[in-house]
């Protein structure tokens, strides 16, 4: 069988061994409801939902109390938005966004758009990024949301959330960042970036999938949020449902592995990162990187070949999973509209592609792609020729 190397961490991660390994019991042999206290099992299972509940909050500096579990960062991303709009008396509401957030972001406020809240959509400039005077020059007096993400899921260009943050708390507005990408691979830290909400998950993170978190300030005394999801009242009211346990575990582990590994492995991806792209730019005439060239997550490469659509790249290199367009959203086939709110033309998109780096990619697997790529794009030339 046909080796194929893993590129396409952005979009999800494997599973890591010792997270697994955590995850086991829980499934198997400790299986009894968090909720349900008066026994053995449902304490064990509450007592391991607590460690983990402090292992995320460790990663972001939040406290334990301030994590809400859900099934993933879009359904995070619902609740704050939608809950802090029904938890509002205001009669106008305005949120400010960008041009470049997942659609997780996106279509929420779409559906909003419905019921009248007025929403600002910022564009980003060429390498991505969000300018914080241009979130200050669209600020009005009923704006009571900023939803900017940490760094983007296609391009990986990093924003700059710690100005920002500074600006909400400066004007008393709301701020959430969806940090699917970031968190793990960059420090975050909610408290120093001034943030409000903050929406991840576990699978992004070497963690299982359908497990995420949102962060709440101060959650509990303060009333931010109305709840979206209701029934027995588990995560304090604001998400009702039995608790994924193994999965809660898993994520928590998956946070405890990122603190330790985060500095060596931000220092690792970031070396292969570089001697990708300067390979393949030396290598392959033609070449475009998209996004920002240092502001970016150390994972994420988004990169053109002139002339090399994604059918033909797709073709050529079955030995690599790597993704064309962003993974998160491909089941629209649309041109991707983060490459286009950066300035790509419709056919620069159509001849870029995604490289997600992991912790499971090896030394030799970069080398092997930094020889492989070009040498796969000489021959598809050779063959139009
Ligand atoms: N936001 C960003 C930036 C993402 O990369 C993703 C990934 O798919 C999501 C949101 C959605 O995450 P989830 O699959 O956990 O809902």
């Amino acid at each position: 069988m046909q080796r194929i190397i893993y590129l396409d961490n952005n979009s999800t991660t494997k599973i890591d061994p010792e997270v697994l390994d955590a995850m086991m019991p829980y499934l198997k042999e400790k299986y009894g409801n968090p909720s349900s206290t008066s026994h053995t099992f449902g304490r064990e299972a509450s007592a391991a939902v607590d460690i983990a509940r402090e292992q995320v909050a460790d990663l972001i500096n939040a406290e334990f109390s301030e994590i809400i579990f859900t099934s993933s960062t879009t359904e995070s991303i619902n609740l704050a938005i939608k809950g802090v709009i029904e938890n509002s008396e205001r009669e106008k509401i305005h949120i400010i966004t960008t041009k470049i957030e997942h659609k997780a972001v996106l279509n929420v406020c779409k559906y909003l758009e419905k019921f009248g809240v007025e929403v600002t959509y910022l564009s980003p400039d060429s390498s991505g990024i969000i300018s914080p005077l241009n979130v200050r020059e669209n600020l009005k007096p009923d704006t009571l949301l900023v939803i900017i993400m940490s760094a983007n899921n296609e391009i990986g260009t990093i924003q700059p959330i710690g100005e920002i943050g500074e600006l909400c708390e400066e004007k008393n507005i709301l701020f959430l960042t969806d940090a699917a990408q970031s968190v793990g691979k960059i420090p975050m830290d909610v408290k120093q970036l001034n943030i409000d909400f903050m929406a991840f998950s576990a699978h992004k993170i070497y963690g299982p999938k359908g497990t995420g978190a949102l962060y709440v300030r101060k959650l509990g005394d303060k009333n931010l949020l109305y709840p979206q999801i209701h029934g027995g009242g588990q995560e304090k009211g604001f998400r009702s449902g039995t608790l994924n346990v193994a999965g809660i575990v898993g994520f928590g582990k998956a946070c405890e592995v990122c603190k330790r590994k985060i500095f060596d492995e931000f220092n690792k991806h970031t070396v292969w990162r570089d001697r990708i792209i300067q390979n393949l730019n030396a290598k392959i005439e033609g070449t475009f990187l998209n996004g920002h060239p240092v502001k970016r997550i150390p994972n994420n490469i988004n990169i053109g070949f002139k002339g090399i659509s994604n059918s033909l790249f797709i073709n050529e290199f079955s030995d690599l999973a790597i993704s064309t367009g962003s993974a998160c959203s491909s089941e629209t086939l649309e041109p991707s509209y983060v490459l286009s709110a950066i300035g790509r033309t419709k056919t620069e998109i159509s001849c870029s592609i995604r490289i997600g780096i992991g912790r499971f990619n090896t030394e030799e697997e970069i080398e092997y792609i930094i020889k492989r790529i070009p040498d796969g794009i000489n021959k598809i030339k050779e063959k139009l020729l």
